[in-house]
């Protein structure tokens, strides 16, 4: 086993540079990969506000985000009457196809019966659009948890079970929009019918409009979101999940689960393709399709993906990492690091999940060669950071000040990004998105020996 070194945070006094995201924004992230769906934040205005600011500084684009508002009053005697207007102006302004309600800290902290109040504003209305509720207190988890908590009522509430379809469910996790284009991309090419949970890659990354579109176009419709409990199976992406969402199904409607870590480097691309591979044939089972292959594009970018680690080896061997994000993405990356021959020397996260060292371990990573930080802020991070002396940091902008302060390159991955253009179209995944990461690394390196070279460079 490696040597895991998480801090909980309640053994610290106080978060420094928070390195968590709170668990109502992982659920507008979701719920915002739902066609037509208009996230409700039941509490205080300035958690929609900052749930707000922070998406659109790092997606660039327009985000209506309800809130009900909560004030003096609400806050002692409870926030129904909130909640019923707050739904009704709603409605009135937006039209949306289905409302989703996450709760904020606040709410959860007075103990509001959401479930209760819900239910009686559907009663008295039933001609309401569908309202799906999500309890995401941030004393119970960080956006991530938020995000897969979402997803998994949306199931709830939603997918039906019944005679199999043909198609797979894809549980993609909090990736960005471009890697969903390309998960959506690689999975048409195994001709599979694809159900996908969220979607988000058109609502949170599209074009420019001549008015302003208060819900964008886009998302999974809630119509075939109840399709989820008849598929042929569910491929549920993000290594140190204990369950998610994708057990619910399995449980629930029967549908076979399969856990892969997020599709980053050769190995784990090549087993996310074996396993729709598998799910293609099972999907074709009974009819005249031909068993599937490999589509030709795919093996393409694998061939000049090992390519690149051929050329670029003598660059990246060796060098020491950080690695930061969410733990499914950090964990990816981990892996890919290792796969070049980078070494990573500390994967530290914001999210307590317990799993990201044995999901390490799992990955291949050789134990005891890296230390793992979960639960961790960033003023922690950037103090055993300063102590490794990584050659290379990969992690969101928040770890930028740490990287300008030790002069240790940064390639920011995972979300926020805000001080670049461009986030939502970061591709992490897949061959092609190793292939992006894999020369963003090189290059950081290089730029760096350049730079600190009193030499600089030439070619002559
Ligand atoms: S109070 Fe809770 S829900 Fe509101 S912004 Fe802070 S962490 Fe998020």
């Amino acid at each position: 086993m490696s040597l895991p070194i998480a801090v909980p945070s309640s053994k610290r006094p106080a978060a420094t540079n928070s390195c968590r995201v709170c668990a109502p924004l992982g659920s507008v992230l979701a719920f915002r990969g739902l066609r037509g769906c208009m996230p409700l934040i039941h509490g205080s205005q300035g958690c929609a506000t900052y749930i707000r600011r922070y998406l659109i500084s790092h997606f660039r684009e327009p985000m209506d985000v309800a809130s009900t508002s909560f004030d003096e009053s609400a806050t002692i005697f409870g926030g129904q009457s909130n909640l019923a207007a707050a739904i009704k102006n709603l409605v009135r302004q937006y039209s949306p196809e289905v409302i989703g309600v996450c709760t904020t800290c606040l709410a959860e902290t007075i103990g509001e019966d959401t479930v209760g109040i819900l239910r009686e504003i559907t009663t008295a209305d039933p001609d309401l659009p569908p309202i799906i509720h999500v309890a995401t207190p941030s004393f119970k988890g960080c956006q991530y948890r938020g995000f897969h908590d979402t997803v998994e009522a949306i199931l709830r509430a939603t997918a039906r079970g019944g005679e199999r379809l043909p198609h797979v469910n894809l549980l993609p996790g909090p990736v960005s929009p471009a890697d969903l284009r390309h998960l959506r991309e690689i999975v048409a090419a195994f001709d599979l019918p694809l159900l996908m949970l969220p979607d988000y890659s058109e609502t949170l990354d599209g074009p420019s409009l001549a008015s302003y579109a208060p819900i964008p176009e886009g998302g999974t419709p809630l119509a075939e979101v109840a399709d989820a409990g008849r598929a042929t199976g569910t491929l549920q992406l993000g290594a140190t999940l204990a369950d998610g969402p994708g057990a619910y199904l399995e449980r629930e409607h029967g549908v076979p689960l399969v856990k892969a870590s997020l599709p980053i480097g050769v190995r784990a691309t090549d087993a996310v393709l074996e396993s729709l591979a598998a799910f293609a044939m099972e999907s074709a089972a009974g009819t005249s399709a031909s068993a599937p292959i490999t589509p030709a594009w795919l093996s393409a970018e694998r061939g000049r993906l090992v390519d690149a680690y051929v050329d670029g080896h003598k660059y990246v061997s060796g060098k020491r990492v950080a690695v930061v994000g969410d733990p499914d993405l950090a964990v990816g990356v981990a892996g890919f690091c290792a796969e070049i021959g980078l070494v990573p020397v500390l994967v530290a996260s914001g999210a307590l999940t317990h799993r990201m060292a044995t999901a390490l371990d799992l990955l291949g990573l050789a134990p005891g060669s890296f230390e793992v930080m979960e639960d961790a802020d960033y003023d922690s991070i950037g103090r055993r950071v300063a102590e490794l002396k990584p050659d290379l940091i990969l992690g969101p902008s928040k770890a930028y000040p740490t990287s300008r302060a030790l002069g240790i390159p940064l390639v920011r991955i995972g979300f926020p990004v805000h001080d670049r253009i461009g986030a939502g179209r970061i591709l992490h995944l897949g061959y092609r998105g190793t292939q992006r990461l894999f020369d963003e690394v090189a290059n950081a390196l290089l730029d760096h020996q350049q730079d600190s070279s009193e030499m600089g460079y030439a070619y002559q």
